[in-house]
Order: C-alpha cells, then structure tokens, then sequence
C-alpha cells in the first residue's frame, strides 16, 4: 500500500514508526493507591509515594501488570514471565523522582503484530517491537500566574503502557489507522479508556524518507501527538521538510521535534548531542518482576473476543463484506449495539446488511449531528430491529423509513407507533396507486404528449408526482409498474 510523495527531482517512500503511549485503565497507580480519576482538583491524588518524598517505597499495583499482559494477548505478542524496572533519570520539574520508573532491557511484553484493514479489502500487519509499563509524570501548569509555573501531580505515577512499532507503516493514513486498531483492541480488552482528548493515548512520531529500495534514512521523532488528524498532518509536513532538504543536497539530523497544532509545523526541540543519556539501571526498590506460566494462561482465558475475531466471525454467519464488518467492529459500543439489534428478533437475521447500513449511514449521522454517543442513543437496538422489520417486509418504503428513524431519536417512541400514529404505512393496494396515477395523467396531458412522442427521462417525472400525491407512501415498485402499464397503453 506504499503511495509515494513527489519531490522535485525523485518520488520518496515515507517510513513511520509509533511509540503510543496508553494509559492503563486502572483507579490506582502503577506503585501507589492514588486514585487516577481524570479532570479533579490539582493534587488532590497524590501520594507520599507519587511526590517522592525521601524512604517512601513502590510497591507494584498488581492489576496494571494483569492490564499489561491482556494488552500484550491481544496485540498477539509474547508475554515475557520475567522483566524488570529500571529508572530512567533525567531532571524535570513535573518528575519528583528526578527519575521515571520504565522498563528497558526487560520488557514485560515483547514481540507482536496488529492487523490493518484496507477498504479495498486488502489488509497489512504491522509488526510491534515491544510493550512496556512505565510510570507517567506530573504536569506543569504555565498559565495559571504570570510569573510562576505550577505543578499538578495528579497524574504522577499513573501506569502507562508504551507499545513501539517496528517502522512498518508507509503513509499518513496507514499510522492513522494502525493508532485505531491500537486504540479499538485496548478498548475490547478494557485495559485503556482510548480519550485522546484527555492524553489517555497519545503518540511519538518517528519518519524518515527513502527513495524505494534504498536503506533507511534518518529519522526525526515528533513527540506527544494526541489526535489522529494531528498525527496524520504532522508526518506529511515532516515528510516533505525532509525531502526538500535532501533533494537541495542536504542531510537530515536527528531530531527531537514538536508540533504545532495551531501553525501545522514542526519544529526541531533537541537534536542528537543533546540528546539525553538518562543512565538507565534496575529500580533497587523493585525486584525483578515474575509471573508465572499458569498466572499468564489465566489472563488469557479471561479475555474477551477481540475485533479481528469477531469481524471474522460476521463475515462468517451474516456473509458481511469484510469492510462492512470492519466498520461495525472498530468500536466495541458498535458491534455490542448490531448484536443486540440483530438478536433482537429471530426474523433479523436475514437483514444483516440492511442493520449495518442503518446503524453506519442513518443512525451514525443523526448521532454525529447531535453530539450523542451510540451508548445513548435514544433508539433502542430493539427500535431499530422493529423499524428494520418494517422496511424488509414492504410495510413501509425506505425513504419514509428516514423520517420515522429521524421521530424516533428525538421521540423515543418505537417505529410501529410512529407508522400507526401518523398512517404510513406504505400503500400496496393496486387499485388505489393505479387511482392516484389516472390523476396524474389527467393533470398533465402534454407531458405524456412529450413522453410519448419520445422523451423517455419524463417517466421520471411522472413517478415522483405520483409519489407526492401519494406522500411518499406508494410502494416504489408497483408504482412503477402500472404507471409503465398506462402510459404505454395511451400510445
Ligand atoms: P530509540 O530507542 O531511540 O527510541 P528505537 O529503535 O526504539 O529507538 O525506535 C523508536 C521508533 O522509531 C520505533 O517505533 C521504530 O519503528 C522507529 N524507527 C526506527 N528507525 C526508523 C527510521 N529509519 N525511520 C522511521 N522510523 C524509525
Ligand atoms: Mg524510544
């Protein structure tokens, strides 16, 4: 799925690589029991632990490491059953410690690989390097006083997870959505909330570019993207920085750069001399960290069906194309809610196709436009399989079926009361269309002149008077068919 980037003189293939940082799911921190709770007053949740203060001791929360490993299960990669914690020391005025507690050599989950779907239905892996659990720091607060900068520790020691990929991904769109795939089988296994607006999954950038076949080229690493927009926007501009300089003979340096997300640049933070050498060793304060073979397989039978499981199984039993079922399982609300739809009814079953559509045109839209998440969506799965009944069985047209969707949601009420209240059933009685159609003919004696004498588009025409005057509720079919009937027979 390579796509190349014109230059002046060569076309360029990019090479992308993502650190994601995700946050565990957890209320307590990875070495203290603060609470993570998101959005409360500024250190309000900090411990004696995640301040730092001098003999306090770690002591590791044993269900972020059970996160980590369901994290790793589902990311098909290997669980390591012995890793360490190093610290990795570098000075910040949001780190306490004067260190972070990570992990290096010994990472608790290694290699792995996650599958991307395409919409032409081809799909590509991209191979994972590693996950590794690491404390998150604290946050400074620049705009609070003029003349001083203010720290919130809230966020001290918060348990992340940083899963690294090998530099497997060609464009903008492939990272946007290996970040997705990331993010939807995180959230199926529960183990990160998946908000990126608030940081729970935020991602570095690493890109180079090469002309195809060539070695790798230098790459520069943009920090801390918290958007799929801005990580899409952020590689292209960085992309095309880097081959204007090597296409006008220069080189690349190695940098550390920053995003604006106001501008749409990047902009160079460190370079390589001044990268840090955080002199990472093993967190005397933590011993090695081992889990057993069982404990791990016990992990493994608690886990949910994953995405890519899943869509397997839709294509399977409802014969979905592979895109339609990719769609419906890219978010957990979203197959949760076709499930409950399509059981809802035994009859459903054969309309597999006709829900996705529902669910991923109509209701998705109306959601969008009115900023509800599908969790509160004010038509019930249950609602939708009735208002689904109705459009299979002809009991009324699709086109009616879109106002009645749109008086459900801001109603509640069911698509059987809407029809009956308001009478829209769709007319399937012969002899009443063909009555309405008689009218229409009448009214409009030169058209059929017109239409006789050739002009074969007004056939058009004369369905859609007749399905006004009919307020939409004539049966399409039959509609057509006798007013085919009729014309043909004034010739
Ligand atoms: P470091 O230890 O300096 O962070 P890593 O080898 O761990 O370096 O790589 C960090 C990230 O950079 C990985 O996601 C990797 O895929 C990516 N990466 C490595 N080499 C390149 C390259 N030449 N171009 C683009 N990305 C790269
Ligand atoms: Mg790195």
């Amino acid at each position: 799925m390579s796509e190349l980037i014109k230059g002046e003189k060569y076309d360029w293939e990019m090479v992308i690589g993502l650190e994601i940082h995700a946050q565990v799911k957890s209320n307590s921190k990875l070495f203290s029991a603060s609470s993570t709770k998101f959005g409360s007053l500024p250190n309000s949740q900090v411990s004696l632990v995640d301040a730092a203060m001098p003999g306090m001791l770690p002591v590791i929360n044993k269900y972020c490491i059970e996160q980590a490993v369901k994290s790793g299960v589902g990311l098909n990669a290997n669980i390591n059953n012995y890793s360490v914690f190093d610290r990795k020391n570098y000075f910040y005025a949001d780190l306490p410690q004067g260190y972070q507690i990570s992990q290096y050599k010994f990472p608790i989950v290694g290699e792995g690989k996650v599958t991307i779907d395409f919409k032409d239905g081809t799909s590509k892996d991209i191979r994972i390097v590693r996950l590794h659990l690491e404390q998150d720091a604290g946050k400074s607060l620049h705009d609070q006083n003029p003349s001083k900068t203010y720290v919130d520790l809230n966020r001290s020691g918060v348990a992340l997870m940083e899963i690294v990929s090998e530099p497997d991904i060609r464009t903008p769109d492939e990272a946007g959505m290996y970040i997705t795939k990331i993010r939807s089988i995180l959230m199926y296994l529960d183990t990160c909330d998946g908000n990126m607006q608030e940081g729970s999954l935020r991602a570095d950038v690493n890109i180079s570019v090469r002309k195809p076949g060539d070695e790798y080229g230098t790459r520069c690493e943009i920090k801390n993207l918290n958007s799929i927009k801005f990580i899409k926007q952020a590689i292209l501009y960085e992309a095309k920085r880097q081959i204007e300089i090597l296409e006008s003979g220069g080189s690349i340096e190695q940098n550390t750069m920053l995003f604006n997300t106001t501008t749409g640049k990047t902009r160079p933070m460190r370079n390589k001399e001044e990268a840090h050498d955080y002199r990472y060793f093993p967190d005397p304060d933590l011993l090695p960290l081992e889990i057993s073979e069982e404990e791990v397989q016990k992990i493994k039978s608690s886990i949910p069906e994953l995405p890519d499981e899943l869509k397997n199984k839709f294509i399977d039993i409802y014969k979905l194309s592979s895109y339609d079922a990719s769609v419906l399982t890219a978010e957990k609300h979203t197959s949760d809610y076709f499930n409950a739809t399509i059981n809802s009814n035994k009859e459903l079953k054969k309309y597999a196709k006709i829900i996705v559509n529902w669910i991923t045109s109509e209701l998705f839209s109306l959601l969008n436009k009115n900023n509800i998440e599908l969790t509160n969506s004010p038509v019930s799965p249950k609602n939708l399989g009735q208002l689904v009944k109705l459009i299979s069985s002809n009991e009324i047209s699709g086109k009616i079926a879109k106002d009645v969707l749109e008086e459900m949601f801001s109603s509640g009420k069911s698509a059987r009361e809407i029809v009956d209240e308001k009478g829209l059933k769709q007319v399937t009685d012969h002899s009443q269309i063909e009555k309405i159609i008689d009218q229409v003919i009448e009214k409009n004696p030169k058209m059929v002149q017109e239409y006789l004498g050739g002009k074969d588009k007004l056939l058009g025409f004369f369905v859609g008077q007749a399905m006004k005057e009919s307020k939409g509720k004539a049966n399409p079919k039959i509609l057509n068919d006798i007013l085919k009937n009729k014309l043909n027979k004034e010739n």
